[in-house]
């Protein structure tokens, strides 16, 4: 069977790809190993911050302000809520760079942004025990995203723009033969003019079978929920946080219909192969020991764990995201290396690797994530 695009991998990135795709009438075809959305790669776990003054760089803001948009366009879509405005709060010392990165992007770029001293934090969420080496930066128009409800909304929307969708397809073969690209698939061959490669933590093993060797490395994360009193840490009063502490940079999740108080480690974690079975969360003693760290210091009436989970981060060595067009075949687009902060922009992203798709260049600034800043190592 002949498709104009075929994409593999229908998770954050791939499932919002295949809607604009579709959308544009291409005829486009979604192969993922699972069932998307699944427990298996980067996208379970009920929730996803989205913030807009950004830590990591200013060059991520118009890029988050594209996606927070098309986010809003989804949910009118979808006819669904995704998006829950809890504002986010970054904590940190004055002086970090994440934090200065905040208040600059927030700057540049006329977003509301509160920075407050510990004292006006503690008051206003007495959920928190902040000391006074610390300060929050209250960004009220960010918040948090439903993650699975939210590829689950692009993928009915693809689907009703006529895109095929084969689950539980994992891609073993692949070869790209100038304008050709073909995938073998158990007894079926599939072919198509262009291709989407956007595998999350297995992204690594499918782009070596195109020549490609980009430097990405899978990673176990762990996360965890804690009972919470619920008048101070419900979602209508308590936002999304972010925390950088000299014991490690932590984020969490206000309760949500009362599923408790998520929190979970950004730095950290074990390298790991994807194609083995991962360790479940507890069964590395640090695992509870170092959400209850972070909790008895900062939120020290939540520390009655109720479960935990991993997932996974794919990290590239700068930690920004790899977004292009592979160097031999303009045919192919490639989005990986999400390094733990990506769903909040998979709705811009999809739209960029549409747009690479159909005319080889995207609206969006996407310099930063190009492939030969790894030059030397591809
Ligand atoms: C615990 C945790 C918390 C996070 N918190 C945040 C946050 O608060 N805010 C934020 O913005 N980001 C956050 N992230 C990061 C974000 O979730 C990821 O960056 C994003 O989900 C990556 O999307 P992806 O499409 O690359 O991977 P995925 O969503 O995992 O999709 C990859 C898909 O490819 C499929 N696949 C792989 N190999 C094959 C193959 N051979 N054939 C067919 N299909 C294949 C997989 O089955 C999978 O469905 C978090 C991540 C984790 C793990």
């Amino acid at each position: 069977m002949h498709y104009d695009v075929i994409i593999v991998g229908a998770g954050s990135m791939g499932m919002a790809a295949g809607y604009f795709l579709s959308r544009s009438g291409k005829k486009t075809l979604l192969l993922d190993s699972f069932n998307p959305p699944h427990h298996k790669g980067s996208h379970h776990g009920d929730t996803r911050i989205i913030r807009h003054a950004y830590g990591e760089g200013e060059e991520y803001v118009p890029l988050a302000l594209k996606a927070q948009e098309l986010w809003y366009d989804l949910e009118e879509k979808s006819g669904k809520q995704l998006f829950l405005k809890t504002g986010v709060l970054n904590v940190g010392n004055e002086t970090s760079e994440f934090i200065q990165n905040i208040i600059s992007s927030s700057k540049t770029y006329s977003l509301p942004l509160e920075v407050l001293d510990s004292t006006e934090v503690n008051k206003r969420w007495p959920g928190i025990d902040l000391s006074n080496e610390y300060i929050g930066c209250f960004e009220p128009t960010s918040g948090v995203l439903k993650c699975e409800e939210c590829i689950e909304a692009y993928r009915e929307l693809a689907e009703q723009h006529g895109a095929t969708i084969l689950p539980n397809s994992k891609v073993k073969e692949l070869s790209v033969h100038g304008k050709r690209v073909t995938i073998k698939f158990e007894e079926q061959t599939f072919t198509s003019d262009s291709l989407v490669v956007s595998a999350g933590a297995w992204s690594g093993s499918l782009l070596s079978m195109l020549d490609l060797h980009l430097p990405l490395n899978p990673v176990r994360k762990t996360f965890a929920w804690f009972e919470a009193n619920e008048q101070l840490y419900n979602h209508k009063d308590f936002p999304a946080f972010s925390f950088e502490t000299p014991n490690g940079l932590y984020y969490g999740f206000p309760s949500i219909e009362g599923a408790g108080l998520k929190v979970g480690r950004h730095d950290g974690g074990e390298t790991i192969n994807p194609e083995e079975e991962m360790l479940g969360f507890g069964e590395l003693k640090k695992d509870k020991a170092d959400l209850s760290q972070f909790l008895s210091q900062f939120m020290p009436s939540a520390d009655q764990l109720k479960y935990g989970k991993t997932c996974m981060y794919t990290l590239t060595p700068d930690e920004d995201f790899i977004i292009d067009v592979h160097p031999a075949y303009p045919n192919v687009a490639i989005a990986s290396g999400f390094s733990g902060h990506g769903f909040k922009f998979s709705s811009a992203i999809g739209q960029i690797l549409s747009e690479l798709i159909i005319s080889g260049r995207s609206e969006q600034n996407i310099t930063p994530f190009s492939i030969n800043r790894f030059k030397e190592k591809v």
